[in-house]
């Protein structure tokens, strides 16, 4: 690591750096970002999910009404700016508002529901940077909208289970499952944890005295010590669901079982968010628990009537791809990738060079993936540039091939190299590599109106 100064912004050479609590995506993390979106996309489509983007920065009202006044996420952690005109903006800290902003602004009413939507998009926190907690992170999400039943609930756990079985990190995770039940329950219980809190208020951190008045549900995943230390004798919420919401409950259990997902009942899970109701679940690292959660996700019924849409039920779950891409190092797992060259040209003279060029784009028309020196390189240089770049073949061509309708073609392990007809290249090199290795462009034909 470089020195860098106080603010973080250069080394002492002058040489810039990123803001604190953001970082690059490299090549090598891409090899993980590709798969891991690859795994999203294929088993989202299986289930109908169709994807949205919302934009980067939304009206700071939204993530207002959306999440809630008093959360972490709006009172701390929100990247705010005014725009020129004066308009008070914000960089999305969380998927969910925005897809439903977008949901009641764009009918989706109208389609034929429940509407299945996944984003996977970078999303801002002014959070405290430290390991698996950044400024700008992204994020893996998904929501079924527009129906109510536990059976979707299940659906969406199941969903994030089997992405991240796909990703060989599933078993280093626990489901934690509450439920905070509708806000008309819930209305009563925080009387109760008003009343419970009332003569305790001294050993509260100063966050929770505030939290007492607005939301008292928050102390109970308050991590400061004394806090914790109370919210585990404080009245828990399952003794004050109404029936409507224990019999959600009980059969988004029964789904579960159903489905073969294991899950741990944590009456404390209220999730950092107000737009909850019913069901909240997390998954949980085994060893360090809360600290270091995969996604998160639950029920929000109110949040369409919320931000100025007709009463409709919604479910989803989020998660963060840092910390899975971290998960999955942790557990030594490598992702195939198709960042690898088949064959480097090596060219001497102008001639050759032309000849280079055109075989060139026919080796990558055919799926060959070709990289070529296109300087003024010696060939010896350039099968040493072949060499580093992993390249099993090379083709080369001089002047004498030029003239007599040929290529010379290298095989870099063994150190063979034998001359080919210049209009049987492609075909030898495709046999070489296999077919199946080909990086062959398949966008699906177009059709018109
Ligand atoms: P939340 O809805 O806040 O529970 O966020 C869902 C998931 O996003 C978390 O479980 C993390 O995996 C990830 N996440 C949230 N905040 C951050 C952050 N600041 N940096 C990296 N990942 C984050």
């Amino acid at each position: 690591m470089p020195n860098t100064d106080d603010e973080g912004t250069m080394t002492p050479g002058g040489v810039l750096q990123t803001p604190k609590g953001v970082h690059d995506i490299l090549p090598n993390d891409h090899e993980y970002y590709t798969y891991i979106k690859k795994v999203v996309r294929h088993r989202l489509r299986q289930a109908g999910f169709r994807r949205i983007s919302t934009p980067m920065f939304e009206f700071t009202q939204l993530f207002q009404r959306a999440i809630g006044n008093d959360t972490d996420v709006v009172s701390k952690e929100m990247y705010t700016f005014q725009d020129k005109k004066g308009r008070s903006l914000t960089l999305k800290p969380e998927g969910t508002a925005g897809v439903m902003r977008s949901y009641i602004q764009n009918n989706m009413q109208a389609l034929p529901q429940p509407v299945q939507l996944y984003y996977i998009e970078p999303h801002f926190r002014y959070d405290r940077p430290q390991k698996g907690r950044y400024r700008q992170f992204w994020q893996l999400g998904f929501e079924i909208v527009g129906e109510s039943d536990p059976a979707l609930d299940a659906q969406i756990i199941y969903l994030a289970n089997l992405i991240n079985k796909d990703l060989g990190i599933a078993d280093l995770f626990t489901v934690q499952l509450n439920s905070i039940g509708t806000p008309e329950s819930r209305k009563e219980y925080m009387r109760v944890l008003q009343d419970f809190y009332f003569d305790k208020e001294r050993s509260l951190c100063e966050l929770c005295k505030t939290r007492l008045k607005t939301n008292p549900m928050r102390l109970l995943d308050c991590k400061e010590e004394n806090c914790r230390i109370l919210a585990q004798i404080a009245p828990k919420i399952s003794e004050y669901l109404d029936a409507e919401s224990k019999e959600f409950h009980e059969d988004l259990k029964e789904y579960l079982t159903e489905l073969g997902i294991k899950f741990v009942e944590n009456p404390y899970l209220v999730r950092g968010l107000d737009y909850y109701t019913k069901t909240v679940f997390e998954f949980w690292d085994k060893t360090e628990g809360a600290q270091n959660a995969i996604g998160g996700g639950g029920r929000y019924d109110g949040l369409v009537e919320l931000l100025g849409g007709k009463p409709t039920p919604g479910s989803g779950y989020a998660a963060g791809v840092e910390r899975i891409v971290a998960n999955m190092k942790r557990e030594k797992i490598r992702v195939p990738h198709k960042d690898v060259i088949h064959v480097f040209i090596a060219q001497l003279g102008k001639e050759a060079k032309k000849k280079g060029l055109s075989l060139m784009s026919d080796l990558r028309d055919a799926g060959v993936k070709t990289m070529a020196s296109l300087g003024k390189d010696s060939v010896r240089t350039q099968l040493g540039l072949a060499d580093k770049f992993g390249a099993p073949y090379t083709i080369i061509i001089g002047l004498t091939e030029v003239r007599e309708g040929v290529v010379i073609i290298r095989d870099m392990k063994v150190g063979t190299q034998k001359t080919v007809p210049f209009d049987e290249i492609v075909d030898v090199v495709i046999k070489l590599i296999g077919k199946q290795n080909l990086d062959t462009y398949s966008a699906g034909e177009l059709t018109y109106e």
